[in-house]
């Protein structure tokens, strides 16, 4: 066979397998074009289908032309499996009209099933806000258990999945009717389209947002705390201090992740501490950063306030919530001690503590609510300033985990060594301010 001869024979071999297919099921164009949807480029499987349906019948409209009785015999079986491609002539030849037969993958309802889901996902994507999407394809066992016997039965090695065609064909509607991105990674909104049927569903996917928070008073948690007789435990709390966002942003849910948590009663100062706000179900997403912060220092009086500066990805969260352990705190820490001290004792103090290690176990106040383990951190500096006779300020730099009030107060022997071990006198630290968490 010369190179000439060996093209055509490939080309002869797609009609071949086409008639083999035909032979024994009915296909529409879009089922069987995407048995060949790996050959050729920039035609839809429907073009691709109609195409190969339409050289078959050329192909045996010569051979019935030249008197070829069995070449009619065959066109007259595949001809109700092949559809309005064959009816004209099936109708000259045989002089009745042709009844086609329902696809056998998909009973013929496929386009119009991708036409449903595109206009159906149009409808819904129109009521939000949204700049990316992804379109997912939940389709029926029953139908891919079809697609794959035809597939293997056939030893069709060009074929693709009816789910891909779907996820395709849905993508070019949304993108030729709006302005919408496609966005594998990391989209907006999941659309999930159901097959058989069409049959859409939008997820709107949660939008988390980056910042820094700064609490200027006391006596306001993290996290909204309700204690068990179901009371608030304090007044306001930052995750309540940013519930302005939820009617910003038109969400359903609001999460806070921070970076650590300082005590209710430490004001958070300084750097601020570094969060993500997770916000479920955003029907608006163009809102400013600049006005969400506004909302939230406007609704707390300025009791917290915000800066938020940009957008964040879910792998932000896990490297948020991890690096807050390696990361060293500044604190301020008012200490009350119950003994006179000397400004050589509080030097003393500050020489000892630089680069100390401290042995912590759990304290005894969170030990109900957090694993009672015995955890290792540095204190980096201590910088005192005294007072009065027997209280003095501390700026206290520590590794990120160590709890600072029972640093000072030592936790009866459970956190050693502390202030009070070293000043030989307990020593309790009455107010703490977080003023820096540096990265
Ligand atoms: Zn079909």
């Amino acid at each position: 066979m010369n190179s000439a001869e060996s093209d055509a024979s490939k080309a002869c071999d797609i009609v071949e397998k086409a008639v083999a297919i035909l032979r024994d099921y009915p296909l529409c164009d879009r089922c069987l074009g995407r048995m060949f949807a790996l050959l050729g480029r920039g035609w839809s499987n429907k073009e691709r289908g109609d195409a190969i349906k339409r050289l078959v019948v050329m192909g045996l409209h010569a051979r019935i032309r030249e008197g070829d009785k069995e070449a009619a015999r065959l066109f007259e079986q595949l001809a109700p499996n092949i559809g309005p491609q064959a009816s004209k002539l099936y109708e000259e030849l045989f002089g009745k009209q042709l009844e086609p037969r329902k696809c056998y993958i998909c009973g013929s309802e496929l386009d119009k099933w991708i036409q449903r889901a595109g206009e159906e996902s149009l409808k819904q994507l129109r009521l939000i806000e949204t700049r990316s999407f992804l379109v997912a394809a939940k389709i029926d066992e029953k139908i891919r258990v079809r697609e794959d016997t035809l597939k293997q039965r056939y030893g069709l090695s060009h074929a693709e999945s009816i789910g891909s065609e779907v996820k395709r064909e849905v993508s070019k509607i949304i993108q030729a009717k709006t302005e919408l991105k496609p966005n594998f990674v990391n989209p907006d909104v999941v659309i999930a389209v159901h097959i058989p049927g069409g049959d859409v569903e939008l997820q709107i996917m949660p939008l988390l947002l980056k910042g820094r928070y700064w609490k200027t008073s006391r006596r306001i948690s993290q996290s909204f705390w309700i204690t068990r007789r179901g009371e608030k435990r304090y007044p306001l709390s930052v995750e309540e201090a940013l519930s302005p966002l939820l009617d910003l942003y038109d969400a359903d849910e609001l999460v806070l992740h921070a970076s650590g948590r300082e005590d209710a009663d430490a004001r958070m100062l300084g750097t601020g501490r570094p969060f993500i706000v997770e916000l479920k179900r955003p029907r608006k997403r163009l809102v400013g950063l600049h006005e969400a912060a506004a909302s939230v220092e406007k609704s707390t009086n300025g009791l917290v306030s915000v800066e938020l500066s940009g957008e964040a990805v879910r792998k932000d969260v896990v490297e948020l919530k991890s690096s807050d352990q390696k990361k060293a705190k500044v604190y301020k820490a008012l200490i009350v001690v119950e003994k006179e001290i000397s400004d050589e004792e509080l030097r003393g103090l500050e020489e000892f503590f630089r680069m100390r290690e401290i042995r912590q176990r759990t304290p005894r106040r969170v030990r109900h609510r957090r694993p009672d383990i015995v955890r290792e951190r540095i204190v980096y500096s201590v910088d005192a300033r005294k007072l009065a006779a027997n209280v003095f300020e501390a700026i206290i730099v520590a590794e990120g985990g160590l709890y600072i009030k029972e640093l000072v107060s030592g936790d009866e022997g459970d956190t050693s060594p502390s202030f009070s071990e070293y000043l030989g006198a307990k020593a309790l630290c009455v107010e703490l301010d977080v003023i820096g968490v540096k990265i």
